[in-house]
C-alpha cells in the first residue's frame, strides 16, 4: 500500500513500483502491474494533453492497446484506421506495400486493422486508463534514483510541481522516461550509446489538406539513404508529415526550420509532393535529432528501463509505441514473477531474461533496418515478392523470433555480406555529402 509522511520539509511516500513517466510505456506498465495485483506510482511531469510525436502503430501494437483494455476509449478519440503501409522508392517508383494482418488460430494470415491517432489524445487516454485502475499520479520530475550500497535500486526522489521534494520508495523503479533515458543518464543503467542511425534530423508538423491515399495507409517517401519523409493521416482531415534528413545537409541549408520543412516536402519524392500540392500547417514545426541510441544494462537490482529508455533505433518502420506496449507488458510479468514467487531474486540481475528478451525483438528490427538501408532494392525484392508473408509479420510485429523465418534470415544474410563488403573495401562505403 502507498503510505504517505511528512517529514520536515520532505515528503515520503512507498509503493511496489515507481514508474518514471506517464506517456504510453509507463501508463501501460501500471495497468498490467494493477491487473496483476501490483500498486504503482507514476511520476509524470508534464500536464497532458501535451504534443508527442510517434502517431502510427503496428497490428500488434494495435492489439497491445485491445489488450490494455481501451477499446472504449479508442472509439471516443479522432483516429484513423491504418490497413498497411507503402513504401516509394526513389522518384516514386518500386513502390511496395506491406497490409496490416495477424496470425489467426490456424496460423493463417488474416486482416487485422491497426491504428494511427493523434498522441495528445491517445497518451491521455492511456493515462487516465492508469489511473481508473488504481496508479497513482504524482506531478513533478524525478531529479534522482535512491540507490543502497550495493547498487540496488530502491525508490527515486522528485521535485513537485509545487517546488516540494518528495521521496518515494518501492520494491522496483520502472524508468518509463522516453529519450530523456533518465537511469542511464543518472548513471544506473548502462551508458547510452549512439545508434547506427544517428546524426539524423526528424522535421514535422500536422497538415491539412494533404491528398490521402483511400486505405490511409501510412506512407514512407524515400529518397536516399536516411533521407526520407512519412504521411501518417490521423483524422479525418489531419496528416501528420515529417522530413528526415541528416543533420548536416540541414544545417548546411541555412534555412528556417519551417522553410526548409515546406521546401523538402515538395522536394524528397514526387510521389509526395503530388500529395501536397497546397497544405495548410496546423501544428508548429517541431524537430527532433540525434534520435538513434541504445542503452545496454537496462535492467538490474530493483529496476527495469522501457521502450525509449533504453533504446531507439529509426523512425521509418513506426516500432516505438510497439515497443513501448508490448516491454510494458514483458516487465510487468518480469515483476509479478520477482515480487510474488521471488523469480530472480538469487541472481545478480533479476531481470536478466527479460533483457535478453526484450532485445531478441530490438535487434530484429535493427537488422531490418539495417538491410533496407543498406540494401534497399534486396529489401523490396524480399518483402513486396521473396518473402513476403515473412515480412508482413515482421512489419506487424511478430519479431520475437526464436527460430527466425526464412525472410529474417535472408536479412541476415544481406546484412554479413555489406558487413564482409564494408570490411574489404572500405572507401566504398565512405560518408558521401548529400548535394
Ligand atoms: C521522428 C520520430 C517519429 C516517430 N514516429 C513513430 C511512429 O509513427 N509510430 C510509433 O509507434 N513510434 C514513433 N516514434 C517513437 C515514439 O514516439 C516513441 O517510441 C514512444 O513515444 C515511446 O513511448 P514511451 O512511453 O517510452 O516514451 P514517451 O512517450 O516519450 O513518454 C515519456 C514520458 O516521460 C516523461 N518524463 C521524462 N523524464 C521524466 C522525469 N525525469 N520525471 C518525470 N517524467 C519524466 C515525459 O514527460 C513523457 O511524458 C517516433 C519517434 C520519432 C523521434
Amino acid at each position: 500500500m502507498a503510505f504517505f509522511c511528512h517529514n520536515e520539509d520532505r515528503f515520503m511516500k512507498k509503493t511496489e513500483v515507481a514508474i518514471i513517466g506517464g506517456g504510453p510505456g509507463g501508463a501501460a506498465s501500471a495497468i498490467h502491474l494493477a491487473k496483476r495485483g501490483i500498486k504503482s506510482i507514476i511520476i509524470e511531469k508534464e500536464t497532458f494533453p501535451r504534443f508527442h510525436i510517434g502517431e502510427s502503430m503496428t497490428g500488434e501494437c494495435g492489439q497491445a492497446v485491445r489488450d490494455l483494455g481501451l477499446e472504449a476509449e479508442m472509439a471516443g478519440i479522432p483516429k484513423t484506421t491504418k490497413h498497411g503501409v507503402t513504401v516509394y522508392g526513389q522518384g516514386g517508383k518500386g513502390t511496395f506495400w506491406l497490409p496490416v494482418m495477424k496470425r489467426d488460430e490456424n496460423n493463417q494470415l488474416v486482416k487485422n486493422p491497426t491504428w494511427q491517432v493523434k498522441r495528445s489524445d491517445f497518451d491521455r487516454i492511456v493515462l487516465d486508463k492508469a489511473l481508473e485502475v488504481g496508479a497513482e499520479l504524482v506531478r513533478g520530475k524525478v531529479t534522482k534514483a535512491l540507490q543502497k550500497e550495493d547498487g540496488t535500486v530502491y525508490g527515486v526522489e522528485v521535485k513537485l510541481d509545487n517546488g516540494d521534494t518528495e521521496t518515494i520508495e518501492s520494491d522496483v523503479v520502472i524508468d518509463a522516461s522516453g529519450m530523456t533515458t533518465f537511469l542511464a543518464t543518472a548513471g544506473v543503467a548502462g551508458k547510452r550509446e549512439r545508434g547506427k542511425y544517428d546524426r539524423q534530423v526528424a522535421i514535422y508538423s500536422h497538415v491539412k489538406g494533404a491528398k490521402r491515399d483511400e486505405q490511409d495507409n501510412t506512407l514512407i517517401f524515400y529518397e536516399q539513404k536516411n533521407h526520407w519523409a512519412w504521411f501518417i493521416p490521423i483524422d479525418e482531415d489531419t496528416v501528420s508529415i515529417g522530413v528526415v534528413t541528416p543533420s548536416d545537409y540541414y544545417r548546411n541549408s541555412d534555412e528556417d526550420m519551417r522553410d526548409f520543412y515546406l521546401r523538402e516536402m515538395h522536394k524528397i519524392n514526387p510521389a509526395l509532393s503530388d500529395r501536397v500540392p497546397d497544405v495548410k500547417l496546423v501544428e508548429e514545426v517541431r524537430a527532433t535529432s540525434n534520435y538513434s541510441y541504445q542503452v545496454r544494462d537496462f535492467t538490474g537490482k530493483g529496476f527495469i528501463c522501457i521502450g525509449d529508455a533504453h533504446r531507439f533505433i529509426d523512425p521509418i518502420f513506426s516500432f516505438g509505441l510497439h515497443f513501448a506496449l508490448k516491454e510494458a507488458s514483458l516487465a510487468a510479468d518480469a515483476i509479478a514473477g520477482y515480487l510474488h514467487d521471488g523469480v530472480g531474486r538469487d541472481q545478480e540481475n533479476p531481470f536478466a531474461e527479460h533483457e535478453a528478451y526484450c532485445e531478441l525483438g530490438m535487434d530484429t528490427i535493427q537488422e531490418v533496418l539495417d538491410c533496407f538501408w543498406s540494401s534497399p532494392i534486396s529489401f523490396a525484392f524480399f518483402a513486396h515478392t521473396r518473402y513476403n508473408e515473412d515480412f508482413i509479420d515482421i512489419f506487424a510485429g511478430r519479431i520475437y523470433q526464436t527460430e527466425p523465418s526464412p525472410g529474417l534470415q535472408a536479412v541476415r544474410k544481406v546484412n554479413a555480406k555489406m558487413a564482409r563488403l564494408a570490411a574489404e573495401q572500405p572507401e566504398l562505403f565512405e560518408h558521401v555529402p548529400v548535394e
